[in-house]
Formats: structure tokens, sequence, C-alpha cells
């Protein structure tokens, strides 16, 4: 059945104005792949003066070494993760890393189409390599299954979103930014979209033949052990409970029979060292 059907007769107009490349197979999002991917650059153009302007955002052409030996060792586990052959966008989104100096941040973020960010207070706070790209891995499904461009099509409504994207609404651009980091009242996936991230974070770890597949769940039972923390990050978001989180992850590992050992730490180590 066609699923232009469902949509309202403005959605259809807009479509057939052809602002939008493709209309369909879009599981509900009107956005086009190009419009996330229009998104992401202004929402990553957005992080990345916020965080230069504080002197935060640790530059990919620095001449540091240090900088640069943190850049490598993390494009190394991203790497595993996006060619993991089950990343649906691969191609099509851009896929860049980029590192947020704030020790006391224990967070990542990808936006739409495509755009990691990792704070090295998350890097300094985990021990083991394969939890680590689990963080990752979920993140990079929201991107890739599009929850976040669907979450703020229903908070903000496509003529804004749209707006936004081609770089009209300096404002809302900002605001979105620092939902996205954390830095405002974060972004609130459903509870289907959380689980869909951690199931999704299985395949893509189970494809890297390296990390352990269900790393997202290591996550999850050190933070419960630190239970402490008092701003919980976006992955730690209280929907659903952390300890069904690990339940599913790991069951899921279970029945999909991938491998659950640790895979060496080094890149990790070599990672942390560098942010040191
Ligand atoms: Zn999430």
């Amino acid at each position: 059945m066609n699923r232009l059907a469902y949509l309202p007769i403005w959605a259809i107009t807009l479509c057939s104005l052809l602002l939008f490349s493709s209309c369909e197979d879009n599981d509900g999002v009107i956005f086009s792949i190009q419009d996330d991917i229009r998104l992401g650059q202004q929402v990553s153009q957005q992080v990345d003066s916020t965080y230069r302007a504080q002197g935060k955002l640790l530059e990919r052409n620095s001449t540091n070494a240090k900088t640069q030996q943190a850049y490598q060792s993390l494009d190394r586990i991203v790497n595993r993760v996006l060619n993991s052959g089950q990343v649906k966008y691969r191609t099509e989104f851009p896929w860049t890393v980029k590192i947020i100096k704030d020790d006391n941040t224990l967070n990542a973020f990808a936006t739409p189409g495509g755009h990691i960010y990792v704070f090295s207070g998350l890097v300094k706070y985990l021990e083991d390599e394969d939890h680590f790209a689990g963080v990752l891995a979920h993140e990079i499904a929201h991107a890739d299954k599009r929850h976040s461009v669907k979450q703020l099509q229903r908070d903000y409504g496509i003529a804004i979103l749209l707006s936004v994207a081609l770089g009209n609404d300096p404002g809302t651009l900002k605001t979105i930014a620092a939902q996205l980091a954390g830095s405002l009242a974060g972004l609130r996936f459903s509870r289907d979209a959380e689980t869909e991230a951690d199931n999704t974070s299985v395949d893509y770890l189970a494809g890297t033949n390296h990390y352990a597949c269900d790393g997202a769940a290591g996550f999850f039972i050190k933070m419960q052990q630190d239970a402490q923390q008092s701003s919980p990050p976006e992955f730690l978001s209280t929907h659903p409970d952390p300890g069904n989180r690990i339940q599913n992850i790991q069951q899921l590992a279970q029945q999909k029979g991938c491998k659950t050992t640790s895979a060496a730490d080094t890149d990790f180590q070599q990672l942390k060292n560098a942010l040191n």
C-alpha cells in the first residue's frame, strides 16, 4: 500500500513540489536522506563553533602530536563499527567523528546525517574498548535508523526543521545543537527507539568480528555499579529500565550466537593516554 496515502494533503503537496528528493520508503520520516545530510551539516557546524569558542573542540588538523594520536586511535575504533557491513547509510552519510575535551561530561552523540561527537569524559570513565564501541554503536544507530530526525520532526514540525536544514533558522539550529549535545534538556527518544538502538548495536558490533557484540550491555552494567552519576547521559535515559536493557542486549547476543569475549583494548588505551 502506498505510504503517501497516510500523509496529510499538505505533505503530499510538498513532496510533489520536489522540496524533498524522496518521500517514499522512509518509515514515517518526511525528510529525505539529502535533508538529513543538510541538517547534519548545519548542526555539526553549530556544535563545532560552540565548542571551538569554548576552546574544547579538538581540531582534526591540529599539529599537536597527542591530538593526532587521539584521532588515529578513535578512528580505528569508529571505523570498525562503521565498516561492520550493517550500517545502512554507510556511504550516504559523511560519518565524521570529533572529540570534545570536557572531562566532566560523560557523553557521546550523533547528529542526523552522521556526525559523531565524543566527550573526553566518557573515554576517561570507561575501561573497556568493547563498552566504548557499544556506546558509539548505539549513537550511530540513532543517526542511521533516523531516530534523531524523526524525533526532531515531532518536536519542531517539518516546516521549521526544513528551514533549519537550509540554514534559514539560526535560532532553532542553536537550540537543536544544544539539545543533541545534552547541554539543554536533551533530545528524548522514544522507548522503541532506545530499544532499537540497543538491538542495532549488537548487529553492528557482531559485524566488526572484533568487539564483543554485547558491548553496550557492559557499559550499562558499569553505569549501574556507579549509580551516583548525577546527570545521566542520553544513552542512559531512564526508559527503558537499564536492567531490562542489559538483559535484552545479552539475550539478543545469545540468540545471534555472536562473540561476547572482549577484544584487546590497545586502541582505547592509546586514546586514553592521548587525552591525558
Ligand atoms: Zn539512545
